[in-house]
């Protein structure tokens, strides 16, 4: 029996922080990997999405060049060098990953629980007081006829080239990031989303704002339809108002959520397996004591960051969980943190909500990117944040000041009466924040 005060299972970026802060801090840790280090983020898809998302803003760039005074002749896209430069991304990152770990017994290979304090690795039997599974999720599929005609966003990520014609099934995070590289890689793109508008979980005026943008640049983005059928051709059929209809492609990619990733032999312990995946208390903690579980497993909340967050909540830290910021990054980007204005009604705060087009800020209007809105939403009463949304340039980075401002309890008064540096685009949420 090999004897660990932790064991971590799961090297994603939820495992292999927790793993490497619990070994810095002078524990014994395993840490069990079946695949690669890294894990979704790294391997298949935060990571190697950002550096296509980077070839795809490239090729935006260049094609609108002359307007900024630069001509540009021969100008042609290499897809095949843009996913090799992915993969040199993600192999240096996995390397910062190793180093990381370097503290912690890595063990490469599948666990299986035979108790609840003790699983199995190739055959051997490792045991430890503390037991986190940080094992993820994987693509879902929908139930429907042909369902193994179209690819995931995994396979979509190993591609060296692009077809003319691809219909994406899911108009979520996923599918919109691949319909706007793939559009800035000349494909024609049709993304076909069950509900009324994309994005589901964003602030309407936002999803409807990107919707605009991309439909703009000329992806075909069609919403309330629910596919029925992929055909061998890959032909996909949908219903949408009552009728039947369907859209031709050379290649079909299923992005309608994912599901969560449940290690064998977990019958041989108290942990339960919910819906989402699995059930865990406000402290990550499973139904068997000591046994915990964090990230995409859990179903929680499917973003790389909140699993890292979740573990340091195991690990000890006060971390506020109740703010947690989430981006999507096509072009122009979204980001949103706290509630929509959807929500804040359907609870019936007293809220006011203001919203600044980005076309008035100076920095966005010389960087020829005047296409955004940023949302933010105040409590009434207390002057705090309850949300803040944007659709526009370097969304994801911008949506970190009011995160702070919420997750510190402060009112939006802490942005009126911090200086913003001018000309910058944080000068759009200062110019919101100055109409409470
Ligand atoms: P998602 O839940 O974000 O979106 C899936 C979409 O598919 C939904 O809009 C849903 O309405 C739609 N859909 C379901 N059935 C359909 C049907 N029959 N026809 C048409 N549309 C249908 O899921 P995802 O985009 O696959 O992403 C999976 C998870 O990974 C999410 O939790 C997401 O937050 C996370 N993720 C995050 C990032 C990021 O933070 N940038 C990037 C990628 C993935």
């Amino acid at each position: 029996m090999n004897k660990f005060d932790l064991i971590v299972i799961g090297a994603g970026p939820g495992g292999y922080e927790t793993a490497a802060e619990a070994a810095a801090s002078g524990l014994a840790v395993a840490l069990i990997e079946r695949g690669e280090l890294g894990g979704t983020c790294l391997n298949r898809g935060c990571i190697p999405t950002k550096a296509l998302c980077k070839s795809a803003e490239m090729a935006l760039n260049v094609s609108e060049a002359a307007q900024f005074g630069v001509n540009v002749s021969g100008f042609s896209f290499n897809y095949a060098v843009a996913a090799a430069r992915k993969d040199e991304v993600v192999k240096a990152l996995q390397e910062g990953v190793k180093m990381a770990v370097s503290k912690c017994t890595v063990i490469q290979g599948e666990a299986k629980f035979v108790s609840g304090d003790t699983v199995e690795i190739n055959g051997e039997l490792y045991c430890a007081p503390r037991i986190i599974l940080a094992t993820g999720s994987q693509p879902a599929q929908l139930p429907i006829p042909g369902a193994e005609y179209a690819i995931s966003s995994d396979k979509l990520l190993s591609l060296t080239e692009l077809p003319p014609r691809v219909v994406i099934v899911g108009g979520g995070v996923i599918g919109m990031e691949f319909a706007s590289i793939l559009n800035a890689f000349g494909v024609e793109v049709t993304v076909i989303e069950y509900m009324k508008e994309i994005l589901p979980p964003f602030d309407k005026d936002i999803a409807k704002r990107l919707r605009m943008s991309l439909s703009r640049r000329g992806i075909n983005i069609i919403t309330s339809a629910a596919v029925k059928e992929i055909r061998h051709d890959h032909t996909v059929v949908y219903d949408s108002k009552g009728k039947e209809n369907e859209v031709a492609a050379d290649m079909v990619v299923m992005a309608v959520g994912r599901r969560a990733v449940v290690p064998a032999g977990l019958e041989n312990t108290m942990v339960e397996v919910g819906r989402r995946g699995i059930e865990v208390d406000e402290n990550f903690m499973t139904a068997q004591p000591g046994i915990y579980a964090i990230g995409d497993v859990n179903g929680v909340m499917m973003l790389a960051h909140a699993a890292s967050a979740q573990g340091k909540r195991v690990l000890g830290h006060d971390i506020n969980l109740a703010v947690i910021p989430s981006a999507v990054f096509t072009t122009p980007e979204c980001a949103m943190v706290g509630l929509t204005e959807e929500q804040c009604k359907d609870k019936g705060i007293d809220y006011k909500s203001v919203k600044v087009p980005f076309r008035g800020n100076g920095k966005a209007l010389a960087m020829g990117e005047p296409d955004g809105l940023l949302k933010l939403i105040v409590d009434k009463a207390t002057r705090q944040i309850l949300g803040c949304h944007i659709c526009g340039p370097h969304a994801a980075d911008l949506i970190a000041e009011p995160a702070v401002v919420m997750s510190q309890n402060l009112t939006v008064d802490a942005i009126c009466d911090t200086v913003h540096s001018h000309p910058t685009l944080t000068e759009v949420l200062a110019v919101a924040a100055g109409q409470f």
